[in-house]
């Protein structure tokens, strides 16, 4: 109930969900009530979470934030909301995103901007909470939901959970399973949890991981007990500081709370290695060329007949499609479909997708030889803290900046996770990212435990 009224008093400024679901999260926590009174409880029994409008959830609408998917009501739910559902969880609803999780900043939601429940110190203007799962990440930071799921592509959870103050962990790809996910990018998305301490995410993990026959990419092995990574010792642990994330004209604030990280280890037993990850200067790059081709495969799929909106009045079925399409997506979807049909085309397909997919490989050595030295890896999450809703660049490029320190890791499939470190000069919140082993988000938990 505490929840539900927050988001009833709150939702109408911050815009986190796109659907709350009172009456039903109120429905689920009579009957967590009861089954806490017969001892039959798992482990999320009666904890509130909100749920990214990307996963699908049966009987309940279900938009990616998208015209296109305005009245799509899934006969399904995807197995990860299924597993925190088995679990016990309570969904309180469906979080606010970036279109199909498009975007860093949540402004491209058909649904309205989200609103950061941070302000500077001394302006009240609004700031973006970041994105794509940024209504998560809001929901999460104004206390609208214990936790949330997000999904990482090239960021997601980790710069949200930056920009809002809290933790965000995305697992290795294949770690959760993607099935009944709206996919964006298939070989980059990963779902995982943002909550507002590590043992928390430990745990929702925990309930969302694991094998799933139905989505081939999903890891076949088994889950650890997460929650016990927490507080383990970090004497000995090698941390690397990878050189190049340091040279883009960081801020000295972002320095700042880098270094300060580095001592905690340090003064928690830890090693510190510099490494080098030399094709990270590409991340960017690669990714926005790889990142929309698999979009605009993905996306092929809304053509007004299958799924959601079908665009009104047209005379044949070609304008039928092209109607829908141009309807239903917004200019920032539509962007992405035009690069990726573009570097696919049978002209450019050497010089951009086959070039990107070569650069990726690179990227991914970058890692395994860094892994070779260290344990885990510690970074900025982001370039900056939260700007200014108005403050956002007209360019797209320089939005996609922001993904710079998080897009690496995600093209290589390691595990990341952004924790909140300290406050920049106006009072906003800054993270740090650790980059794990393939399926060692143990590590992570265990460092970022230490970092709280
Ligand atoms: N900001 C990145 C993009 O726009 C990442 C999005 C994501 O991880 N879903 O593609």
């Amino acid at each position: 109930l505490a929840h539900t009224t927050a988001i009833e008093a709150l939702n109408g400024r911050l815009n986190a969900y796109i659907t709350p679901m009172p009456d039903k999260a109120l429905d689920a926590a009579t009957k967590a009530d009861a089954a806490l009174a017969v001892g039959e409880a798992p482990v999320l029994t009666g904890i509130p979470l909100g749920v990214k409008d990307l996963f699908c959830t049966d009987g309940v609408k279900t938009t990616a934030a998208s015209k296109i998917l305005a009245n799509f009501i899934p006969p399904y739910e995807s197995t990860v909301t299924a597993k925190l559902l088995k679990n016990g969880a309570i969904f309180l609803g469906k979080t606010n995103l970036d279109e199909f999780a498009m975007g860093s900043a949540n402004l491209t939601s058909a649904f309205g901007e989200v609103e950061n429940p941070w302000h500077r110190a001394n302006d009240p203007s609004p700031l973006v909470p970041g994105g794509s799962s940024g209504g998560s990440a809001a929901a999460v930071a104004a206390h609208l939901a214990m936790g949330a799921t997000g999904t990482d592509t090239g960021g997601s959870i980790r710069q949200p959970a930056a920009y809002c103050g809290i933790v965000g962990l995305k697992p290795t790809y294949g770690r959760c399973s993607r099935w009944g996910t709206i996919a964006f990018a298939s070989s980059l998305d990963q779902a995982g949890p943002m909550t507002r301490t590590v043992e928390d995410a430990a745990i929702m993990l925990g309930a969302m991981a694991g094998h799933d026959p139905k989505d081939s990419t999903s890891a076949n092995l088994p889950v650890p007990d997460y929650r016990a990574a927490c507080g383990r010792s970090l004497k000995g642990l090698r941390v690397g500081i990878p050189a190049e994330y340091r040279a883009s004209g960081m801020s000295e604030e972002i320095l700042a709370v880098w270094q300060k990280g580095i001592d905690m280890l340090r003064e928690a037993g830890c090693e510190i290695v510099d490494v080098s990850l030399p094709h990270t200067k590409y991340g960017l790059a690669t990714y926005y060329i790889i990142a929309p081709a698999e979009c605009s495969s993905n996306l092929a799929r809304y053509d007004g007949v299958r799924f959601g909106v079908r665009a009104e009045g047209a005379t044949s079925l070609d304008e039928m499609y092209e109607k829908t399409r141009h309807d239903g997506f917004g200019e920032e979807v539509r962007r992405r479909i035009l690069v990726g049909t573009y570097v696919l085309s049978a002209g450019y397909y050497d010089a951009y997708y086959l070039k990107a997919q070569k650069v990726r490989t690179l990227i991914r050595r970058d890692f395994t030889e860094a892994f070779e030295k260290v344990d885990v890896l510690l970074t900025p999450t982001a370039p900056t803290a939260a700007f200014r809703r108005d403050e956002k660049p007209v360019d797209p490029v320089q939005m996609y900046l922001n993904d710079v320190f998080t897009v690496p890791a995600s093209m290589a499939g390691q595990p990341g996770m952004s924790l909140p470190i300290g406050l920049d000069s106006q009072g906003l919140p800054l993270g740090l990212q650790l980059i794990g082993r393939h399926f060692d988000e143990e590590t992570l938990i265990a460092v970022g435990s230490g970092l709280e």
